[in-house]
């Protein structure tokens, strides 16, 4: 029997030293008071064992010491394990305190014991023919008896107190503790009452220790955890439905019964719900699966994500499954929205760039035995528009536009914004009607009621060969063939071809040459004379020349055109206005008194202020301003007429003399004429030449001359070629001459020469 108790208690010691080397090593809290009351059981053990084991008085003796004592320890460390367990704050001087008062009090009579023999004693029994020492009780035992099961009924009040004021989910984390203590408890009393030698009641607190470490730090209270998800479940947005193994609902949270629209009762309803309300998910039927759904239509639409998921055991045997559905409604509408941003232009609500290249790439793959053209749809001077009326203008302008083509478009155009006051359609050729838009292009008026404005818009047109090449590419044509379009007011309709290829190939080919066409002087001004009504040159007008290296003699209709397009035109006019200024001061002695007249293009007002300019180069060369004369043609006043008279009116302040170029071959009236800051009218003889009807030239001429006469302008005719013409100039009134009859366009030399021998 001894040696059964001994292997037990040896097993038990082994035992509370391996969860005391657990304990320490977790990182629980709780574990540093559970290790030492594991490590404080040792020792009672030990000693109990001791008392079992020994056959004389003195080892007897030193084990009921090393019990009696360690028995305080067991109490000390239960103490404070209880106040962890338990969540009690132990902070304030109270029951605690007086508890470790007591312990520390009843350890030291214990030890007293050797001195007084106060506390207890050992008689010598035969236990199964060994000797064996039994405790003789005394008082101090009975002291000792008294505080250690004080302590322990407070404990086990404690315990009691938490488990009633607890949620009942806690139940069992101080449940099954406080049953261990109470037997504990009272396997103690029974040894004390029952009066059997052997007291081995210390495996009842060994054991108690083993549970302790258990409950206290590997337990999981598994109804705990059910308990807490299942509130979870019902608490979350998502709509849950759980099933058993035979497909049996067995619960589902408040969004699952409310989306359902059943009750907690008509849960046997559920599966034939959801067999019902997403019949056409094909994957129904299978385990796990995933699928989106949506129901209703336009805006009221739904959108939901739903997930089936099958629980399995250890084994693979299907154990419950649960269909989890998610209202995603909001996100799937942010998303719709981001890629409506993303793919329209805000303003117009036509496709952006990007997008409409993807969707006419997919129209054309999708539709190879159909001809489809490429239109590239650009709004002239859009900046002007922007410039001289309000953005809220030009935006409503951008939507007219759109609203435009949208009024003509059929189910089989494709079209978008292009960015920059452009639009891109593509449309079948056959949809193409070339007149009726032509004659809708020419009257674009914009209104916002304040302002009225004709939009100038152009159409290139390009037809696609490859339907699989690249959309990018195939506007860049039909851009080609829109910035083609020169006559401006003529017509808006451009087709690309391979002319036109070229000629956009050359123009980039000049366009890149230009600033170092300027810098080596290989643009020039040649000069031709302007003469009065006896034949002596008064002036000249400075015409520009590229002599190029590779390409030879350009002439300006080559170029100018060009440049005008492209505002590279600023960069010629600038130098010649200075190379005109050089020239004049240069000029002494008889030369002295000519004039050069220099071009400005239209395009020169947009880019840079003309006047200071001018006046700039004007006082660098020293000057008269009335010796460099300002050419400006019709068109240039066409637009923004009153902005352009003021900077003519200013030039004119400034004593310079202003030409109106080309007058008659524009829109002007007579009528305008009035109107105009202008010094010089230049009549072109070219327009009136072709005429058939020369008489009615004349007249026309004749009576230019006469008005500008009474005006109070001067006129100049260009392009004489005859003396008749010069003669019956002369006799109109005209004063100024240019053109071949007296001298082509001819180097700076050769006019000085031209002019020395005229004089
Ligand atoms: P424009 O300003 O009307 O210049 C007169 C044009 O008529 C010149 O052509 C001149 O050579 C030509 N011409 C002169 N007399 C006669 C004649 O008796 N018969 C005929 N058939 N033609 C005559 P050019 O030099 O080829 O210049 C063409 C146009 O290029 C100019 O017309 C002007 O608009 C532009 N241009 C020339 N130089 C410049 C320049 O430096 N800046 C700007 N912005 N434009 C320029
Ligand atoms: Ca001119
Ligand atoms: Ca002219």
């Amino acid at each position: 029997m001894r040696e059964l108790f001994t292997i037990i208690f040896l097993l038990l010691i082994l035992g509370l030293m391996i969860c005391v080397n657990n304990a320490t090593r977790s990182r629980k809290k709780i574990s540093r008071p559970v290790g030492f009351l594991l490590a404080s059981l040792i020792p009672p053990i030990t000693g109990n064992l001791i008392i079992i084991c020994s056959t004389d008085r003195l080892c007897s003796d030193i084990g009921r010491y090393i019990y009696f004592i360690g028995m305080d320890l067991v109490m000390f460390a239960l103490i404070r394990f209880s106040g962890a367990y338990c969540n009690i704050p132990g902070k304030r001087v109270g029951l605690r305190h007086i508890s470790y008062l007591l312990l520390i009090i009843d350890s030291i009579q214990l030890f007293c014991n050797i001195f007084f023999g106060h506390a207890f004693g050992s008689e010598q029994v035969e236990v199964e023919g060994a000797p064996y020492y039994t405790l003789v009780p005394y008082a101090g035992q009975t002291f000792h008896r008294i505080v250690d099961y004080s302590i322990l009924a407070v404990i086990i009040i404690i315990f009691i107190i938490k488990m009633i004021t607890s949620p009942r989910i806690y139940l069992e984390r101080y449940a099954v503790i406080l049953i261990t203590m109470v037997i504990c408890a009272a396997w103690q009393t029974l040894y004390i009452f029952s009066r059997s030698p052997i007291d081995r009641s210390m495996i009842g607190f060994g054991v108690f220790g083993l549970l302790i470490f258990y409950f206290s730090l590997y337990y999981r209270p598994l109804r705990l955890l059910d308990r807490m998800l299942a509130n979870v479940a019902s608490e979350m947005n998502e709509a849950l439905f759980f099933f058993d193994a035979n497909e049996k609902c067995i619960w589902a949270n408040a969004p699952a019964l409310a989306f359902a629209e059943l009750t907690e009762e008509e849960l046997d309803k559920v599966p034939d719900f959801v067999e019902w309300r997403f019949e056409d998910i094909k994957e129904i039927h299978s385990e796990e699966w995933s699928a989106p759904y949506e129901i209703g239509k336009g805006e009221q639409k739904k959108y939901y994500k739903l997930d089936k998921h099958t629980q399995r055991d250890d084994r693979g045997r299907v154990t419950g499954s649960f269909l989890r559905i998610r209202d995603n409604t909001e996100e799937q509408k942010k998303l719709q929205r981001e890629l409506y941003y993303a793919s329209h232009d805000i303003l117009t609500g036509l496709y952006t760039r990007e997008f409409l290249y993807e969707h006419i790439h997919q129209a054309l793959v999708d539709n190879p035995d159909t001809d489809y053209y490429i239109v590239y749809v650009d709004v002239k001077n859009f900046k002007i528009v922007n410039d001289i009326f309000s953005t809220a203008f030009s935006d409503h302008a951008l939507r007219r536009i759109s609203k435009r083509i949208r009024e003509y478009s059929t189910k089989n155009w494709i079209y978008g914004c292009l960015g920059d006051a452009a639009f891109g359609v593509c449309l079948p050729t056959n949809e193409f009607q070339d007149e009726r838009l032509e004659r809708n292009l020419s009257g674009f008026i914009v209104s916002d009621g304040n302002h009225e404005y004709h939009l100038l818009i152009h159409l290139g047109v390009y037809q696609v060969t490859d339907h699989s090449g690249d959309v990018s590419v195939m506007f860049d044509r039909a851009y080609v063939a829109v910035a083609s379009i020169s006559d401006e007011y003529g017509k808006h309709i451009s087709y690309y071809d391979e002319n036109l290829r070229s000629k956009l190939v050359w123009e980039q080919h000049i366009s890149t040459q230009l600033s170092d066409a300027i810098a080596n002087r290989h643009i020039n001004p040649y000069l031709q004379p302007i003469v009065d009504g006896s034949g002596k040159p008064v002036g000249a007008e400075a015409l520009v020349r590229w002599i190029h290296p590779e390409d030879g003699f350009l002439s300006p209709g080559s170029f100018i055109p060009v440049f005008e397009k492209n505002g590279m035109i600023v960069e010629v006019d600038r130098y010649m206005w200075r190379c005109a200024c050089e020239i004049l001061s240069r000029w002494k002695g008889e030369l002295a008194d000519l004039f050069i007249s220099v071009n400005i293009s239209p395009k020169d007002f947009y880019f840079m202020d003309v006047v200071s300019e001018i006046t700039g180069l004007t006082e660098e060369y020293g000057i008269e301003p009335a010796r460099l004369r300002i050419e400006i043609t019709e068109t240039a006043m066409m637009n923004e007429g009153e902005d352009r008279m003021k900077i003519l009116n200013e030039f004119r302040k400034l004593g310079f003399i202003v030409e109106m170029d080309d007058f008659g071959s524009g829109y002007s009236s007579l009528n305008m004429l009035k109107d105009m800051p202008v010094d010089v009218l230049k009549i072109d003889m070219k327009f009136l030449s072709s005429s058939d009807n020369n008489d009615r030239a004349k007249k026309i001429v004749q009576s230019i001359i006469g008005l500008s006469g009474e005006l109070g302008i001067e006129s100049l005719t260009e392009g004489v070629e005859t003396d008749i013409q010069y003669k019956s100039l002369y006799e109109m009134g005209c004063k100024l001459y240019q053109g071949y009859l007296f001298s082509k366009p001819v180097p700076v030399e050769d006019f000085e020469k031209y002019c020395l021998q005229k004089k």
